[in-house]
């Protein structure tokens, strides 16, 4: 870890873990690959300006982000935690593939945040005259530092891409391509960066009672079965019947609509006579599962289906992951299932 220090200054800890902001194409391949930290920082002489005190906290070597796991999610909770009385604010760079999932996953290890975790990363490589890399890092800095009466101005854990910050948990990366790769279709930006940075900030989160409580456990035994015109019963049967799995992540048309055909229907009651827990998100991009709205979501319901509102799939794998590895009963995991911990899901 390398620190600068200047009396009074605000203090920023800043985490690499790799994504196409550090890559460079090797020559061999043609393909990218990661590079360390200092390269990064060699290309944005410009935060030196920022006037803050940094310190950087680099994973050697530098991933990929569809690498990325749980355990990571832990131990990038944990650098949190460690680091919590001594910085304002942390940014952490990431690969944008998985940005969404580990934004998710750290707003619910985190509760009780009360200082702004910001992720960012880029399209194009730091390196590239085109790159969005210099702006996406330096706003999510500067946004990392905000505060107002002495309390940071966003104290949640947020996703900052192309001019717009968004709530991690509600975040979803819908583009490969364009600079813009991030939008939160249920859940309106909590900022957007012109002239200004113009925050909104009767959409962010109310800074919290307690004190920070760092999770430390995720528990990954959960299948996702994404419906289709045409799917076959041994399809449906291998992923309810997955092993170990405690949770089926259940991908349904529209406002939570599946067949209702007799054979498919008897496969998820026998899964929740067994016990698992099945939740319903839509396949949609945007809107809510309202479960009983059409004739095809009537015995989904009356089966014990859950629904995950308007949560997204990232929200939802990362919220089960939570609740699972908490020791908490069945009907507890289903109460906080459809109850909004952290901003990831609008009820009612
Ligand atoms: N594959 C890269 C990653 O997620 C893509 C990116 O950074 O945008 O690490």
């Amino acid at each position: 870890m390398t620190t600068v220090r200047r009396p009074k200054a605000t203090r920023i800890l800043i985490i690499y873990t790799g994504g196409t902001v550090g890559m460079v194409m090797d020559n061999e391949s043609g393909a990218l690959k990661p590079i360390g930290f200092k390269e990064i920082r060699d290309n944005i002489p410009e935060i030196v300006k920022l006037g803050y005190d940094f310190s950087v906290h680099a994973f050697n070597p530098p991933m990929d982000s569809s690498n990325m796991h749980p355990d990571v999610w832990i131990e990038l909770a944990n650098i949190i935690e460690k680091n919590y009385n001594d910085y304002d604010g942390f940014v952490i760079l990431h690969g944008s593939d998985t940005m969404a999932f580990t934004a998710s996953a750290l707003s619910f290890l985190l509760e009780n945040l009360d200082k702004p975790v910001i992720l960012t990363g880029s399209q194009l490589p730091i390196g590239e005259i085109r790159t969005d890399a210099k702006e996406n890092i330096i706003t999510a800095l500067e946004i990392a530092a905000a505060r107002k009466g002495g309390k940071a101005i966003v104290p949640e854990v947020c996703i900052y891409f192309d001019y717009q910050l968004f709530r991690g948990n509600r975040s979803k990366k819908y583009n490969a391509e364009k600079f813009e790769a991030f939008y939160s279709m249920n859940y309106p930006p909590l900022a957007e960066a012109g002239i200004t940075i113009k925050y909104q900030r009767q959409f962010i989160l109310k800074h919290p009672e307690g004190k920070l409580k760092v999770y430390k456990k995720l528990n990954s035994n959960i299948a996702v079965l994404k419906i289709f015109p045409g799917m076959t019963e041994p399809m449906v049967e291998a992923v309810l019947n997955t092993p170990d799995a405690r949770a089926v992540i259940l991908e349904t048309f529209g406002s939570g609509n599946a067949t209702t055909a007799p054979w498919f229907i008897d496969c998820l009651r026998r899964a929740i006579q067994r016990g698992l827990i099945i939740v319903n998100i839509t396949q949609c991009d945007g809107g809510a599962v309202e479960l009983g709205r059409y004739e095809t979501s009537v015995q989904l319901k009356e089966l014990g289906v859950l629904s995950g509102h308007d949560m997204t799939y990232e929200a939802t794998l990362a919220k089960l992951m939570f609740l699972l590895g908490q020791s908490l009963s069945r009907k507890k995991i289903v109460e906080l299932l459809e109850t909004s911990l952290r901003g990831e899901l609008t009820s009612g």
